[in-house]
């Protein structure tokens, strides 16, 4: 069935969802996005995302021409006309059309945009078996070239290294920061667990803020492990006992192997396990 997509203020069909060519998100990937989970027809940590949205937003200097209550209104029209029950959202907010040229003062109407779909997930195997990465060789941007923590339309840097992941075989990869150390996956946050300990990456290693790892991070602390932000090598990586992704669209999966070695008993880890657990339940309980 076609879609209703959210345009110009209003719901449109499909086959109308039309933006300019002369758009500067489709010329430079100047703009702003989220990807938002819906569980039962309630978007899932609604306000963090559009949050998120609007922080991006203002570190790249964009207006968006909407209150994040017209926002958040917008994206749950858009989920209620599709009829969505466990679905995605994708919210887009372009710079708007403008000359062929990077001045930001010749662009004018920021587009809006908000798709809601169904959503593909990785197979089921994935989660009772866990998945295996590399490394790639492309590094993240360095955040005094742009910052990671935007959710930026540009996403090429995760692209050149999620098609190194493919050529391995591999649905992820596993990219380092200017500094060698361990940043994220391509989509996805990274977490370690050592002796108990749950560790991953601060926001100062070069990484998008996910909240899927915020929110398993204080799940988790809730729980009584000590959770740890710290700079993380790839060593590290391969001599803990576990090792999991989080994300809006992986939730929390495992990874079993890491440039190949064994992480840990080479199965999901109890750790693990048990966030993926509370992590369900959470997305159960109308968050
Ligand atoms: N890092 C990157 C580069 C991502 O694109 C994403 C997914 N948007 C994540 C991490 C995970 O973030 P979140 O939990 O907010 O989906």
């Amino acid at each position: 069935m076609a879609l209703k997509i959210y345009l110009g203020g209003k719901l449109v069909d499909e086959a109308d969802a039309k933006i300019s060519v002369f758009d500067h998100g489709l010329l430079y990937g100047d703009g702003v996005f989220e990807g938002i989970r819906v569980y039962g027809g309630k978007v899932f940590l609604h306000r963090q995302h559009i949050d998120r949205l609007f922080e991006s937003a203002k570190a790249i200097r964009l207006v968006i021409p909407m209150t994040p209550e017209q926002v958040i209104d917008a994206v749950e029209q858009t989920v209620k006309a599709n009829n969505i029950g466990d679905g995605y959202v994708r919210l887009v907010v372009t710079r708007g059309a403008g000359s062929l040229g990077l001045d930001i003062r010749r662009t004018s109407n920021p587009q809006v945009i908000v798709i809601a779909d169904t959503i593909s997930l990785y197979p089921p195997e994935t989660y009772t078996k866990g998945m295996n990465l590399v490394t790639a060789s492309t590094i993240r941007n360095h955040p005094g070239a742009l910052s990671a923590r935007i959710k930026s339309l540009n996403y090429l840097n995760n692209i050149l290294a999620r098609i190194e992941g493919t050529d391995a075989g591999m649905v992820e990869a596993l990219m380092l920061n200017h500094k060698g150390e361990v940043a994220e996956c391509t989509g996805d946050n990274i977490f370690l667990v050592k002796n108990g300990v749950v560790r991953t990456p601060g926001p100062d290693a070069g990484i998008l803020e996910g909240i899927t790892r915020n929110a398993v991070m204080q799940l988790a602390t809730e729980a009584g492990y000590r959770v740890e932000e710290c700079s993380l090598t790839r060593h590290d990586l391969y001599v803990s006992d576990e090792m999991f992704l989080t994300g809006t669209a992986a939730e929390v999966v495992a990874v079993v192997s890491l440039d190949g070695r064994t992480i840990g008993s080479g199965e999901p880890g109890p750790i693990t396990r048990d966030l993926l657990a509370r992590f369900q339940a959470l997305t159960r309980s109308g968050a």
